[in-house]
């Protein structure tokens, strides 16, 4: 048999068994860690219920710039950029929170060379204002949110930031981004009602687990806490556990958005992961 055929017969075969093997696809090429800000909560029990009540916590806060050969994804936007240009910070939450900005995602993205229309897909994890504050930077993005967190979201007293040129992809659970099967949207609700992760196949480093606010630092994945502020309890242990199974299976690593001393191993970009 001819190396073509057996290339498409492999293909087919993959395609058959819902691997998502594609011949065609060249896959993720690059992934970059941005730095989308810092919050500063005031007690640590908010989101770990009877632990550390009273103890002040620092999150780290990243996006994520997943280039793959049919596009450029953002996986999440961070705190808004004019946040950086506030000495003091932004206090968020009746006093709760407190964001920083060292730096503008606009920046970052300038420094690696890409403009926001060169983005295909913006990806939220949720809506809570870490994480979609900068929606707006990209009008002609496709947004990639799931159709629970948006209409929960636009019903809310603090509606994102969605621009009428952008074109809302409303999903309802699972989403193979690419459709190759590298860049995968998972359904994990109950931190908030259409709260997603991200799963993605990189050529050299593997495969990486993105767990938006599903889990917000180390801690709390060993023990499997639930934040007290959490959407439903339920779902979140549920998807906690979808996590695990995930990560399990694709012996992926777990990357934990807001663990600080976590991201305080990872490069930053202008570097990059392969
Ligand atoms: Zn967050």
């Amino acid at each position: 048999m001819a190396g073509k055929a057996v290339v498409a017969l492999i293909a087919a075969v993959a395609a058959t068994l819902g691997l998502g093997w594609d011949a065609a696809s060249a896959g993720v090429e690059r992934l970059y860690v941005l730095d989308c800000g810092e919050n500063i909560g005031k007690d640590q029990s908010r989101w770990s219920p009877g632990v550390n009540a009273g103890k002040a916590i620092e999150f780290s806060d990243n996006c994520y710039l997943i280039r793959h050969d049919r596009g450029l994804l953002l996986w999440d936007t961070g705190i808004p950029d004019s946040v950086a240009a506030m000495p003091d910070g932004m206090v968020v939450a009746n006093g709760a929170i407190t964001y920083r900005r060292a730096k503008t995602l606009a920046a970052q993205l300038e420094q690696i060379g890409i403009k926001p229309a060169d983005v295909t897909y913006v990806a939220v994890s949720h809506t809570h204002g870490d994480h979609v504050g900068n929606v707006a930077l990209f009008p002609t993005s496709t947004v990639l949110i799931q159709g629970a967190e948006y209409d929960w979201a636009m019903a809310g007293p603090a509606k994102p930031g969605f621009v009428a040129t952008q074109k809302i992809e409303k999903l309802t659970g699972d989403r193979d981004v690419f459709g190759d099967g590298t860049v995968k949207i998972v359904a994990t609700p109950g931190h908030t009602p259409g709260h997603q992760s991200l799963l993605v196949q990189l050529p050299k480093t593997g495969w990486l687990l993105l767990s938006g606010d599903a889990v917000h630092f180390q801690d709390n994945w060993t023990h499997k806490r639930v934040p007290s502020m959490n959407f439903n309890r339920d779902q979140t242990l549920a998807s906690l556990k979808r996590l695990e199974s995930l990560l399990e299976e694709r012996k992926a690593q777990l990357w934990i958005n807001h663990d600080k001393p976590q991201s305080a191993t990872m490069r930053y970009a202008p570097a990059f992961y392969e």
